[in-house]
């Protein structure tokens, strides 16, 4: 299926400049989700869109221009709006987001410095997080568009993305990404051409990189046994990029694959055939 998929996405032109319909993610307008938003106006002029002052991804679509646009997991449901403007001239687009009930998930961590992290540890967490942020508020556009990716690794889906999560009895934050179960040292491939951003040990994510795709889609991947890449270079879709491992918060080995949009980590499962 895998090869099959490839040898579409090839067939489709989506590495040869302009995004088609099938390389669409699936959308849900739900916190987590995706909006697909068509904006109004005959401009063949592509407009600068915005969420929340950040810039979301704009495609060519059936003779008009189609937003991609990253809902985060935080946001209450009801109103949304983008802020799009073309040459002088800006404009509101509204959009609706319904309501999302997730799970919560209780799990029991051994080394509980990974659930209350001692005030030496707290520098460093911070120093991550902004690591992090720099990673995933990267849009870099000159690429061809590529909104469809191929399952990092092989293994079994979890499907807890967004789940509320209690650490030792300690509520923390929402489960942002999908775990996808596999031994120790299975190969993870790059679900999609891009560069690598960013990759290091971070306290709670283990060995973890980060793959600047465009347009302001960025995966992530923790947790590894072994980063197989450095900070520069470049991918095609189903390049090695490191093993599957259990470093940082885990209960054993999986990949966490994380999909963010416009810097909302959206749910990875969109991406990809069900
Ligand atoms: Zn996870």
């Amino acid at each position: 299926m895998t090869v099959t998929r490839l040898a579409a996405m090839l067939a489709c032109g989506m590495l040869a400049g302009v995004a088609q319909a099938g390389d669409l993610p699936r959308e849900s307008r739900v916190p987590g989700g995706i909006a697909l938003v068509e904006i109004p106006g005959t401009s063949d002029l592509p407009p600068t869109v915005l969420i929340d002052a950040r810039r979301a991804a704009v495609i060519r679509h059936e003779n008009r221009w189609l937003a991609i646009v990253g809902i985060p997991l935080s946001t209450k449901p009801g109103p949304l709006k983008l802020r799009v403007t073309t040459g002088a001239k800006s404009v509101d687009v509204p959009f609706e987001v319904t309501d999302k009930l997730y799970r919560t998930q209780s799990l029991t961590i051994k080394n509980d410095r990974q659930v209350n992290p001692k005030p030496e540890d707290l520098k460093r967490i911070e120093s991550e997080q902004e690591r992090s942020n720099v990673a995933l508020s990267k849009f870099s556009t000159g690429g061809a568009p590529v909104f469809a990716l191929l399952p990092p690794v092989e293994g079994q889906r979890s499907d807890s993305y967004g789940s509320r999560r209690i650490f030792n009895g300690k509520p923390r934050n929402p489960h942002s990404g999908m775990d996808i179960a596999a031994a120790k040292g299975t190969p993870i491939r790059s679900p999609a051409a891009g560069t690598v951003v960013e990759a290091g040990n971070f306290f709670f994510n283990g060995n973890t990189l980060y793959i600047d795709h465009g347009y302001g889609l960025v995966t992530m991947y923790c947790h590894l046994s072994e980063i197989k890449v450095k900070v520069g270079d470049p991918l095609a879709a189903g390049d090695l990029i490191g093993t599957v491992g259990a470093t940082g918060r885990v209960t054993g080995p999986h990949l966490h694959w994380g999909v963010a949009l416009n810097r909302a980590m959206v749910d990875p499962a969109l991406f990809l055939e069900p």
